[in-house]
């Protein structure tokens, strides 16, 4: 789909957001980064995520792994929230509670605010997935990713109703160094992914399925879309796939902040 950018986003995505040993960094990151974000809080990375309230500066590295430990599944689900697609999503994994993380696009939630309360009400996360999906933001200026990041981040917690996203995901992992220090001091841990189901292409659910189930040793993150177009595969792979992946004695997770 167009608002993606075609095939060439795919190399950054690999370079920038997929990967398994980015997260090992984050306690080092994470006590370095204090210092400057004046946070005072140098302490191990896990007792910082424990007590950390919302808002507060997280880690600047690109998060993949799962708070549910090894054997765990993160969903992400991106681009919405969609008034056909969304409520489907969130139906199938209430009847599998299941509970995921959902990157909303700001200019979606402002207009579907009733689907981004839904999502909270729900249990799921949210995370920031920009103001308008520019998956070459990371080629603009400083004061351009801002705006996308912190826009977006006001347009979620206004329809939300005050739930703050506590992720950030670079559309199509357009990540630069800038955008991820800024997303880490709005209490927002930048959040990649190690599976791509490759749903937003329609292969089949079928194929979805076999993608993530093929991929899935690679890492726990795994990206679905409940935006951009027919997402009915989508739906059908997530009502096969849920109850599969628990029969296979994997937890469902969010990613660790
Ligand atoms: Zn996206």
């Amino acid at each position: 789909m167009a608002r993606h950018g075609g095939r060439g986003w795919y190399g950054r995505v690999i370079a920038a957001a997929m990967g398994v040993t980015a997260v090992a960094a984050a306690t080092s990151v994470w006590t370095a980064q204090a210092g400057q974000t004046g946070g005072g809080a140098a302490a191990p990375r896990a007792s910082a995520r424990a007590a950390a309230p919302e808002g507060r500066p997280v880690s600047v590295t690109i998060a993949h792994a799962s708070d549910r430990g090894a054997h765990a599944v993160n969903i992400t689900i991106d681009d919405g929230p969609d008034p056909v697609w969304t409520p489907q999503v969130l139906r199938v994994l209430r009847d599998n509670g299941v509970k995921a993380t959902f990157c909303m696009v700001g200019t979606q939630a402002e207009a579907h605010p009733e689907l981004v309360r839904q999502v909270v009400a729900a249990g799921h996360r949210l995370c920031d997935h920009t103001v308008s999906h520019d998956t070459t933001m990371d080629t603009k200026s400083p004061a351009y990713q801002a705006r996308q990041i912190v826009d977006a981040e006001r347009q979620i917690t206004k329809a939300s109703g005050g739930v703050r996203p506590m992720y950030y995901r670079a559309p199509g992992g357009a990540f630069t160094p800038y955008s991820r220090k800024l997303a880490a001091s709005h209490g927002m841990r930048p959040l990649g992914w190690n599976v791509d189901s490759k749903d937003f292409e329609r292969p089949g659910s079928d194929a979805i399925i076999a993608t993530v189930e093929r991929e899935l040793p690679g890492g726990p993150t795994i990206l679905f879309h409940d935006a951009g177009g027919d997402r009915s595969q989508t739906v059908t792979a997530l009502r096969a796939l849920l109850p599969r992946l628990k029969q296979q004695g994997y937890a469902f997770g969010f990613p660790v902040r």
